[in-house]
Parts: structure tokens; sequence; C-alpha cells
């Protein structure tokens, strides 16, 4: 079975390496000219490293990131909020949480791809999916090159997916009204004595750190912002100083210490869920399919599972269409249920009314986050052959 993927992205090479390691005949097509390396780091949690692992990279996945133990949250002025006990949750799903920039686990999938006789096809940007004879897509690219294949992967992201255009006719990102800052911070000498994820809410205002070593986190600043605007990067820094200088150390340091092209800004956008993922011989997964705001931490751990799910499908389904519906039954639940769960937390977040957040932040305090934990990974053990 022939199967090209569209988008060289997580949800695309990943499971591009899963259909190789089963002895599928795998094309892969990226508009970028290289490896995309955009964003700052993403924590694979436990669902994600069992998914790593049936990839073959598991172990050096581990020499590249940080296993988180906690994640303290606190209020804009460093009063603890409550403190999520990492390894416990990790210990539930009976694999590692781990902290990982971006452009590794990127490089980490490349190495592996090519491992196994894989290589991208850089340089090829879809232009548009046309029917063929009615029950076929074919890919053309803006180089003049048109395919078919027996299946079609859409893994072309959320903001512009051509695949999604043409598997649910339209495609409308929804804008969730707040700015995401990202940036990879490096020292030279230790700042993060353990490796604890630090979460800061003011009002309207969030700032994440993830620590990945002793001397090295990726971060995230939010606000909230009515409409999509400018990104002029000369002042990136200036307008994060203003809104988190005077927030509790390290953040200042962070920013002042983050060199400016290692800083991004994001409007962030996510999708209403969709009833379908497939038409003809097409289908959408990762952030095509769903994309999960950042607050639920598992865009890129979702795009991940649908990798192993799809190659599983595929090997044990009898037709392509029966494969792409199981997989379809598999996924949608848990995929709709995390896209509006994030949508929940950012809407706390993300909230401008001070009275509002007084009584979010005292609702933190009172959490029990030993429940909280249990409920986590029972939510995102679903599905896959891990924990209870
Ligand atoms: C600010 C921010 C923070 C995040 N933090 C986390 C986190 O901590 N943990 C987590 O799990 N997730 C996180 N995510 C989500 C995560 O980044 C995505 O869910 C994940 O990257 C989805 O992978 P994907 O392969 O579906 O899409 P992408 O990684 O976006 O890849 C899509 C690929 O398709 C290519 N492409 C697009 N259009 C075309 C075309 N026309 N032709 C050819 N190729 C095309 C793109 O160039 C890209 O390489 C975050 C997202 C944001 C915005």
């Amino acid at each position: 079975m022939k199967v090209a993927i569209l988008g060289a992205g997580v949800g695309g090479l990943s499971t591009a390496i899963a259909l190789k390691q089963e002895g599928f005949d795998v094309d892969v097509y990226e508009r970028q000219p290289i490896s995309t390396e955009i964003g700052a780091g993403i924590v694979c949690w436990p669902n994600a490293s069992f998914v790593l692992e049936q990839l073959g990279v598991l172990a050096q996945a581990i020499t590249v990131s940080g296993s988180l133990s906690k994640m303290n949250r606190f209020s804009s002025t460093g009063e603890i909020l409550g403190s999520l006990d990492i390894n416990e949750l990790s210990g539930l799903m009976g694999y590692p949480s781990l902290a990982i920039i971006r452009k590794d686990l990127m490089s980490i999938l490349n190495q592996r791809f090519i491992a196994l006789d894989g290589e991208v096809n850089y340089n090829h940007n879809v232009l548009t999916l046309l029917d063929h004879n009615d029950q076929q897509a074919e890919v053309i690219f803006d180089n003049g090159k048109r395919i078919t294949a027996d299946v079609i992967i859409g893994a072309d992201g959320r903001m512009n997916s051509i695949a999604r255009q043409y598997v649910n006719l339209d495609n409308k990102p929804v804008y969730q009204g707040f700015i995401n800052w990202v940036g990879v911070f490096e020292s030279l000498d230790d700042v993060f004595t353990e490796l604890v994820v630090a979460d800061y809410w003011g009002v309207g205002e969030r700032f994440g750190i993830v620590p990945v070593s002793s001397k090295k986190a990726y971060w995230s600043g939010g606000v909230i912002a009515k409409e999509v605007g400018e990104r002029k990067s000369e002042f990136y820094k200036q307008d994060l100083q203003m809104l988190f200088n005077k927030w509790p150390q390290p953040i200042k340091q962070i920013i002042e210490q983050t060199p400016l092209s290692a800083i991004n800004k994001i409007y962030v956008h996510d999708h209403n869920p969709i009833s379908s993922w497939h038409r003809h011989n097409v289908l959408l997964l990762g952030d095509a399919a769903h994309s999960p705001l950042p607050t639920s931490g598992q865009g890129a751990c979702q795009a991940l599972e649908d990798a192993w799910h799809i190659s599983q499908c595929l090997k044990k389904k009898g037709s392509i269409i029966d494969a792409f519906q199981y997989f379809t039954e598999c996924r949608m639940a848990k995929t709709t249920g995390i896209t509006m769960g994030g949508r929940q937390l950012a809407q706390s977040i993300f909230n401008d009314d001070e009275n509002y957040c007084l009584q979010r932040n005292i609702a933190s305090k009172n959490t029990d986050y030993k429940a909280l934990a249990s409920g986590m990974a029972k939510g995102w053990c679903s599905g896959l052959p891990i924990g209870y």
C-alpha cells in the first residue's frame, strides 16, 4: 500500500516512522526547504513517551530531555496555588514526562525516519487536492508535481491545512483571544535546581517555565489580546518586560537573557471539533484534525498518539475505509475532550475580571492535586495499552 503524507511536523514524521515500521511504502511532502523548528519546546507526557518507545526513539529522547518531577502553580506575586506531583502521574501511567526542545524532538524523528530509509520531499508546498475519478484525491504542489496514493494523510497543521479544506470543505481556525510569546532560555550557570514546571497566573496574563536541564528551559508568556494583530519582533522583549518585569524571578532574568532570535509570538488558534476526518482516500491527523490549545499541554502528544493508532488501524483493518472509520472511533472522543478542556482552562487563565481571578486562585489552592493527577492519568491513558 502506498501512503503519501502531507506535512513533516511532529504528526507527519511520527506517522511516517510508524507506517514504515509496519512495512508500508511511505512518501512525505513538506513545504519548507528544511525540517521545521518553529516553536520552543513540548512536554512529552507519558502517553507520548509510550509512542516514542513504539517508534524506537524513547531512549534517545531521554538523553536530550528533562524528566519532570513536579508542576508548581503560583499567583503573579509568587503565592503558591497548588502543586501537581508529576512523578506520581508518570508512575501511574508507566512512562516518563519529558520536557524537550522542539528542534531536538524533530531531529530525533528525522534521524529515525532516515534510518528506516525514509526521505522527506522538501520544497513541496501543497496547493490543492482535487477529486480524481470521484473516489481518490490528487495532490497538486506549487512546483508542478502531481501525485496520488492509496492513502493520503493530511498532517499539514492547524492554520492553513489544505487537506482539512478538502475533507471538511472549509478550514477556519478559531482565534481564542490571547497571545503567547514562546522562547528558549539557556544559561552558563545552574538556574534550575530541580526539573519543576513553574506556572504563574495573573489577571489575564500567564507565564510558564519548563526546565529541560539545570541550565536550559523553554518558556511561554501569555496575555489577552482581543484581536489578531501585528508581529514585530523588535518589540517582543519590550512587550514582555512591560508585562512581566514585576513578576517573581527567574521570569525577569529569563526574558532578559533569551536572545530575540529565540522568541516567537503566536496569536493562539484552535479548531472547533468536526465529526469526520476523512473523505475518499484522505485522512486528517494531528493539528489538521484536532488542534487543542497549548493550555491542554497535549497537542503534540495527541499527534503522536494519532501516528501509533493509524499504523495499527491500517495494519489490522481489511479496507482503507474500515481503517479510517476505526481510527475515527478510537480518537474522536479523547481529542474532543482535550480540545474542550484546553479551551476551558484558557478561558479561566486569560480572564481580565479581578474578582473572578481571585476566586479561581482560591479554587486552585483548594484543589486536591492528588486526585487531579489520578484523573489526568486515567484520561491520558485512555485508548492506549498503558497504565490502568
Ligand atoms: C504556543 C504553543 C505551545 C505549544 N506547546 C505544546 C506543548 O507543550 N505540548 C504539546 O504536546 N503540544 C504543544 N503545542 C501544540 C503542538 O505544537 C502541535 O499540536 C503539534 O506540533 C502538531 O503537530 P502536527 O504535525 O499536526 O502540526 P505541525 O507541527 O504544525 O506540522 C505541520 C507541518 O505541515 C507543513 N505544512 C503546512 N502546510 C503545508 C502545505 N501546504 N504543503 C506542505 N506542507 C505543509 C508545515 O510546514 C509543518 O511542517 C503548542 C502549540 C503552540 C501554538
